[in-house]
């Protein structure tokens, strides 16, 4: 018998974890392969807020968050003594037309209103250049950059070595690799192995990424899908490049400066595909695109390819906190593009939830039961 049941040993599942431990809740955290063989496993890492303007529950929800993961990562590495490959870069947009710089200007004003926290303030800088010699073509930022203070970036293998590493010294959590969850009785609270063992629970955090969709699908009993994969290509040069140099972002294209000259450049965005592993043309293209972007890139090897699915939920937002019709089952999914940055303030959520019994903060549009609601609603029509 567990306190706990955590699916999944992914960023989501590994935060889910650390909470439960400080909870002092007996956890049991499965992984069917191996932790990191998920989308968490990839080689991009960047932490990049949500826009400054329109501000909303959701948007604030994301800015503590990448606040506060700069201290739980200090505090973590130093126990560890594990680098999580974490720093506060910020990010450069190149601006290529006029109207464009009209709009950065709004949001250099917002900025200042909703980007800080506790005498910190961050910045969306529109300047008219990037300084850094090569890193960013002047020819796509005609209209001059925003740079942002805000963003930073993360090596997602080592965090997750990390974190592990601290939950395997742990009093409270057992980790377990190569072994699979089939199915879950909700009611007696009891998870199926695939080598036919059980284990009963008092709680059970699903956090199998896109495997944590059909699971809430079974449990819902509602026609529909509560979430989709979105599959992404990314890949991993090895450069000559200080590691301080910003993220560059522009229309869906990251390219990403990493410790020891790596530079992790992504992703695409493939909503139907045939398979979820391979890489093609389309990452070939990106990384045409990216050498355009930043000069520094051109001649670095490729040492790395790699694909991965995002999970996306109903309601595009994460899918977080109690299944609605089931007390015992709680969803940390669906973190789409951005879970490397909240996935600790969700995991907090949820926990807090499920020891203290409500609502732990979480922006409504994030909640199991607004996502099963909408999936309900789609399948009246
Ligand atoms: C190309 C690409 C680039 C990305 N770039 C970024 C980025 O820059 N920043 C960012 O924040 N996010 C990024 N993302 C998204 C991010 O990687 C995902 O949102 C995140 O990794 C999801 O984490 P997770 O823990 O929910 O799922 P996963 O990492 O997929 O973990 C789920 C785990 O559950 C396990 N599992 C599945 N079923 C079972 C079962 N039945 N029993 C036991 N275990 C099971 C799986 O093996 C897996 O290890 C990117 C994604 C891709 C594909």
């Amino acid at each position: 018998m567990a306190d706990l049941l955590i699916v999944g040993g992914g960023i989501m599942g590994l935060w889910a974890a650390v909470m439960a431990d400080r909870a002092g809740l007996e956890t049991v955290l499965v992984e069917r392969d191996r932790i990191g063989a998920g989308a968490s496993g990839g080689v991009l890492g960047a932490l990049m807020p949500h826009m400054p303007d329109r501000w909303n529950a959701k948007k604030q929800f994301q800015f503590e968050a990448l606040i506060s993961l700069e201290t739980e990562i200090a505090a973590l590495e130093a126990e560890t003594g594990l680098s999580a490959g974490y720093r506060r870069s910020g990010r450069i947009m190149p601006l290529a037309k006029p109207h464009l710089r009209t709009i950065a200007l709004r949001h250099e004003q917002d900025a200042l209103v909703n980007w800080r926290s506790g005498g910190r303030q961050f910045h969306w800088h529109v300047q008219d250049r990037f300084h850094d010699g090569g890193w960013l073509n002047a020819d796509a930022a005609e209209s001059g950059v925003v740079f942002d203070t805000l963003a930073a970036r993360v090596a997602p293998r080592p965090f997750l070595a990390m974190l592990a590493s601290h939950l395997r010294r742990s009093r409270h959590v057992r980790i377990e690799e190569g072994q699979a969850v089939v199915h879950i009785d909700p009611v007696a609270g009891r998870a199926t192995f695939i080598d036919g063992s059980t284990l009963s629970f008092g709680a059970c955090i699903l956090a199998n990424g896109v495997q944590a969709f059909p699971f809430i699908d079974e449990l819902t009993k509602v026609p529909g899908v509560s979430g989709v994969p979105v599959k992404g290509q990314a890949a991993l040069l090895q450069a000559d490049i200080d590691p301080d140099l910003p993220v560059v972002f522009t229309d869906g294209l990251y390219v990403v400066a990493h410790e020891n000259g790596l530079v992790a450049v992504g992703s695409t965005s493939e909503n139907t595909f045939e398979n979820a592993a391979s890489t093609d043309g389309q990452l070939d293209d990106l990384l045409r695109q990216a050498a355009e972007l930043v000069p520094l890139i051109r001649r670095a090897p490729v040492i790395e390819r790699w694909a991965g699915l995002r999970p996306k939920a109903i309601g595009r937002d994460p899918m977080a906190g109690r299944h609605p019709d089931h007390p015992r089952i709680h969803a940390l999914a669906g973190g789409f593009k951005i879970s490397f940055g909240i996935a600790h303030r969700l995991a907090s959520a949820v926990v807090g939830e499920i020891v203290g019994g409500t609502d732990q903060g979480l922006p409504s549009s994030f909640r199991c039961q607004t996502h099963i609601e909408l999936l309900r609603k789609e399948a009246a029509k």
